[in-house]
């Protein structure tokens, strides 16, 4: 039978899993759990066409990755015959120090806790998921996968911010960049799709979830990205501002009286498009839209304008642009946002087809014209399956 990867994403309170075949990309189960260290915890596990559901309390990641594991033992597939040749972690920040996959010992264990303060959300979470699941699967090999990897090498005038040299050296302050697996499979898709010698192709990808991110791309090497020191750079996402003055940190610290800590939260997970309309999603946002809300109308101007924004200026980077790639939540299925974010584009030779780009569907595919200059394309992302894959390159 062939072999197969257990792809683990720990987040603060859940961890999200799914048993791949790297190489024929079948995922043989997934599942989330949920609400862990909650009065009632959710765990759902998905095996063929099978989900069965628990609502007990998950006091900490242990006992959550214990259920799973129950659960693979009861409902299936049973790791046991499953062939598993590596367990594949989502890691946010991987700093200076890796620009690709490395295999997980206490060195590396060490790396990621050190490199904490610049992830404070996502390290700490993603380690505990490691910890646990090194305990209670000893015997198989243990894959560290950064989402910052992609970016490790972006040149040094796209990673350097003009900060004073010192204190930036003194406390790593530079851009890292964040969403690296997705940004690297939907590039390598997009090249792929698009056919040809792609040693010198012009890339952009917009990966657009909750979190969201632009890169561009040239050949397989990023050249720049919107995410900087931590996810908060760059787009307008679901919550969080996406580029904003920092001053504006300081104006509410002196005039709102408010903390450090109140402007991050205000910052992370109180603005976006749920700061300007109260919802995150983008399907209610346009539901209100449609029924006049303004503010709601406003909330995708200014999203759709900060797209532009990027798309412009990575073309200016690059000199010029070969593929322009929409993925993940939005990207794969917001016929508006992708038809506003292009509009007025067409001087760089992007333009989309009405039909194409409102066509459904789960595969890869153009939205441009036939003959347009610049490919548009939608991508779906599979992080998942990258990291299985990428785990595996080792070994
Ligand atoms: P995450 O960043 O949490 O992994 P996803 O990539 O799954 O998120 O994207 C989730 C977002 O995708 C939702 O918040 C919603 O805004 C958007 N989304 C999902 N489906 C649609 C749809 N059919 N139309 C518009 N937006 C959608």
């Amino acid at each position: 039978m062939s072999s197969t990867v257990l792809v683990i994403n720990s987040g603060s309170s859940s961890i999200k899993y799914q048993l791949v075949d790297p190489a024929s990309g079948e995922s043989l189960a997934s599942g989330l759990v949920e609400r862990i260290g909650e009065s009632e915890g959710h765990v759902k596990h998905r095996a063929g066409s099978e989900t069965t559901e628990l609502h007990d309390p998950v006091p900490d990641h242990a006992n959550g990755m214990r259920t799973v594991l129950g659960l693979f033992e009861k409902v299936g597939p049973v790791l046991a015959d499953a062939n598993i040749v590596a367990v594949g972690h989502r890691v946010v920040q991987g700093g200076e120090y890796y620009d690709g996959p490395v295999l997980v010992d206490d060195e590396v264990v060490g790396v990621i806790d050190r490199l904490s303060p610049v992830a404070p959300l996502h390290n700490p979470p993603n380690l505990t998921g490691i910890r646990v699941a090194r305990e209670l699967l000893p015997d198989v090999p243990h894959v560290a996968v950064f989402d910052t990897a992609f970016f490790r090498n972006l040149p040094a005038p796209a990673a350097t911010y003009a900060l004073n040299r010192e204190v930036a050296e003194r406390y790593k302050v530079r851009r890292y960049g964040a969403h690296g697996t997705s940004h690297q499979y939907v590039s390598a898709r997009a090249a792929e799709l698009v056919g040809g010698d792609s040693a010198n192709l012009r890339q952009i990808v917009l990966h657009l979830g909750n979190g969201a991110s632009a890169s561009a791309v040239v050949g397989a090497h990023a050249v720049d990205t919107s995410m900087g020191l931590t996810p908060l750079e760059g787009l307008v996402m679901g919550t969080r501002t996406g580029d904003i003055d920092p001053a504006v940190v300081f104006h509410l610290a002196r005039n709102a009286g408010m903390s450090i800590d109140e402007i991050d939260d205000l910052l992370n997970k109180r603005s976006g498009m749920k700061g300007l309309t109260g919802h995150n999603d983008l399907r209610q946002v346009h539901r209100l839209a449609e029924s006049g809300d303004e503010a709601a109308t406003l909330a995708v101007e200014v999203y759709a304008h900060r797209l532009r924004k990027y798309i412009g200026a990575y073309a200016a980077v690059m000199g010029g642009l070969d593929v322009l790639s929409f993925t993940a939540g939005v990207g794969e299925n917001d016929t508006i946002v992708r038809a506003r974010a292009v509009a007025g584009l067409e001087f760089l030779g992007v333009e989309i087809d009405e039909a194409r780009n409102e066509a459904r569907s789960k595969e890869a595919r153009f939205i441009s014209p036939d003959g347009a200059r610049v490919a548009v394309l939608v991508v779906p992302t599979n992080e998942e399956l990258a990291i299985a894959r990428q785990a595996v390159s080792l070994l």
